[in-house]
């Protein structure tokens, strides 16, 4: 049976499919608001970004070279490419069609990897950020320990699927659905993140609550304030959307986000990177393939071989190479199971002490089979679940348009 990274990988590749021509429909809004075929939910995804954005440029001093795990078509990384010019980006992904989008569009250093198995040396880049990626792996102990490992400064995570308390992640547990894709299999609360890293981690959120029957408008002026509206909030609540945690992997002093660039990333976000940025392929030369890990046996050891391959001078597997992009998976990725969860709690909890068996438990309810669909409990659930979701949306998306408009 084909484990959930690799039912994942293939999911995601169909989604970027590498054929290039005008029925290519982009995931994110990478040509600006309403423009280009992309999917819909800009404003959400604006939200998200702003907030984001903000976070990353309040620790801009420190950022010399950033890697997003999880980067899609390279969208994040591009506009804080655009934000930050001297920093050195590299961008990752499960699937190769997303990377190879990724180096197309954007030109950036770019490998297909399995975000728990990151195939770079330890404190490989000031910045590691991780968007919207933890919430569906097999393995998400495991990828945030990967994550903390590469990150010589500072680690970024984002995650939608978070809620306010722990048995209303309960309910989302028992009731959560794998449709064929890509889904939320994990969903967090704030003090997961405090349990691993204490005072070395801030979270704030991504935005209000917002209705999903509220329509994105067509006038870019109204959109913008909407975004404004959506976004300032800076503390997780009962009314906000997901959590934007930034980890220092060292230092104990956190900076606040600052806002005083708002308008320009705001009009980068409206804009899209895509109009705005060309840039050159950037090839893996000696000094980054020198950072790569062998994704077979972990060893140091992988040597350009030819201009379309790289071999690891152990193992003596061979990756294809291919201008900026390296691809660094196996044919068919094998899931690693709970044991491996448990020990990559084990070592996350070297870096800040949690409380007993509380990360333990929460491996294990991650892991556990859902909830039989034709069960009174799993319907009772879901009622629970979705008066909740519409109760609050509806309540804070009256409150905020009522603020807008007045
Ligand atoms: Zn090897």
């Amino acid at each position: 049976m084909t484990g959930l990274t690799e039912k994942n990988r293939r999911w995601l590749n169909k989604r970027y499919i590498d054929a290039w021509g005008p029925d290519y429909v982009a995931h994110q809004p990478i040509w600006g608001y309403h423009r280009g075929h992309t999917e819909r939910g800009h404003i959400t995804r604006f939200c998200r970004t702003l907030n984001l954005l903000r976070v990353l440029t309040a620790i801009e001093g420190y950022i010399g070279s950033l890697l997003d795990v999880g980067c899609g078509e390279g969208y994040i990384a591009a506009l804080a490419s655009e934000l930050m010019p001297s920093c050195q980006l590299t961008v990752s992904d499960i699937s190769s069609s997303a990377v190879y989008k990724a180096n197309d569009l954007f030109g950036f250093r770019a490998c297909a990897s399995n975000s728990m198995d990151i195939p770079f040396v330890d404190d490989s880049f000031d910045v590691v950020l991780c968007s919207e990626v933890i919430e569906h792996v097999a393995g998400p102990f495991r990828t945030i320990a990967e994550l903390i490992r590469v990150a010589r400064k500072f680690v970024l995570i984002t995650t939608e699927a978070s809620v306010p308390w722990p048995l209303f992640r309960q309910v989302c547990l028992k009731t959560r659905e794998a449709p064929g894709e890509l889904y939320d299999r994990n969903t967090w609360i704030a003090e997961d993140f405090s349990m691993m890293f204490g005072s070395r981690c801030c979270i704030y959120p991504q935005f209000y609550k917002l209705a999903t029957s509220i329509s994105e408008p067509e006038d870019i002026q109204r959109a913008r304030s909407l975004v404004y509206g959506m976004s300032d909030v800076r503390k997780v609540s009962l009314k906000t959307t997901g959590m934007i945690i930034l980890i220092a992997k060292r230092e104990d002093a956190l900076p606040p986000p600052q806002f005083s660039k708002d308008e320009k990333m705001m009009d980068l976000i409206l804009e899209g990177p895509v109009n705005t940025c060309i840039k050159k392929s950037e090839d893996w030369d000696s000094e980054w393939v020198e950072k790569l890990l062998c994704p077979k046996c972990r060893n140091k050891s992988i040597t350009i071989f030819n201009p379309n391959e790289v071999i690891c001078g152990v193992c003596l597997n061979r990756y294809g190479r291919h201008n900026g992009v390296l691809d660094l998976l196996p044919s068919i990725v094998q899931d690693r199971g709970l044991d491996d969860e448990l020990s990559a709690i084990r070592s996350l909890e070297l870096i800040r002490g949690g409380k007993d068996g509380y990360l333990d438990n929460l491996a294990y309810a991650f892991e556990e089979r859902d909830i039989k669909k034709n069960t009174f409990l799993y319907y009772f659930y879901r009622l629970l679940r979705g008066f909740f979701s519409f109760a609050v949306s509806i309540i804070i998306s009256v409150q905020r348009l009522q603020a807008h408009d007045r």
